[in-house]
């Protein structure tokens, strides 16, 4: 359910602006697209989207951090997909097709929001946010090809690293909220390999994990520790989002 929104307080350009996809558009652009968005509060773990139904809103993060996860009939689940500051929820050639899994907020915080057909009629007369839209969509895709080869080849600590590091670049800080049961429904992996993995990481010195709170503290030990696919990762955010 999409529900308890508390309307911002400030949605004026400067706000906008705080999503960086946003941050890239002419100012004539920036002042439409500042218009037609609507600030919003996102509850961690708040469902904007189920499984089956069409898109109801497009999301462009500003502080908050959204994660696209795919549900299994006996409940688990995993994510092929995370958006945050950079990024939007929501594309046109998506627009028409029922959603293939729950998007949900992963970190509480701040986004703006638009009605997807209000977006799309005014997406002609902004050809900068409608290049920069397609071309999140090309990352999101390449990203999702990449994370289903490390699901299947890569050892939970390996993706339990890569994840800690993707979050705490698209949050840019080193310290954030999370549950050992919230980072195994996004590895997809039971809740006993996850405190493995965690508890690893811990002894090596690279985070610190203290009840629903993890810190990074030796950045370069997480690095070793994670698989291939987050410096993959990194490297296709460069090539199509800040090129
Ligand atoms: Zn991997």
């Amino acid at each position: 359910m999409v529900s308890h929104w508390a309307p911002s307080t400030h949605h004026g350009i400067d706000a906008v602006r705080r999503n960086r996809l946003l941050r890239a558009l002419p100012k004539l652009e920036a002042n439409l697209a500042t218009e037609l968005l609507q600030g919003v509060e996102l509850r961690y773990g708040q469902t904007l989207q189920e499984a089956g139904e069409p898109l109801r809103y497009v999301y462009f993060p500003a502080d908050a951090l959204l994660s696209a996860t795919i549900a299994m009939d006996d409940g688990s689940s995993v994510e092929y997909g995370s958006i945050g500051s950079d990024g939007v929820f929501g594309s046109r050639f998506m627009a028409s097709l029922r959603a293939p899994g729950r998007t949900l907020c992963q970190v509480a915080g701040e986004a703006f929001r638009v009605r997807p057909g209000v977006l799309f009629e005014h997406l002609d007369q902004m050809p900068v946010l409608h290049e920069r839209m397609y071309r999140y969509s090309q990352y999101l895709y390449i990203t999702t090809a990449q994370l289903v080869a490390c699901n299947c080849l890569h050892t939970v600590t390996q993706r339990c690293a890569r994840w800690l590091l993707s979050t705490r670049d698209a949050l840019g800080r080193e310290e954030f909220e999370l549950t050992q049961e919230f980072l195994a429904t996004m590895l997809g992996v039971r809740r006993a390999s996850v405190t493995g993995a965690i508890g690893h990481l811990v002894r090596c010195g690279a985070i610190k994990y203290r009840r629903g709170c993890v810190t990074i503290t030796r950045s370069r030990s997480l690095e070793r520790a994670a698989c291939e696919c987050y410096h993959v990762l990194v490297e296709n955010r460069r090539l199509v989002i800040a090129s």
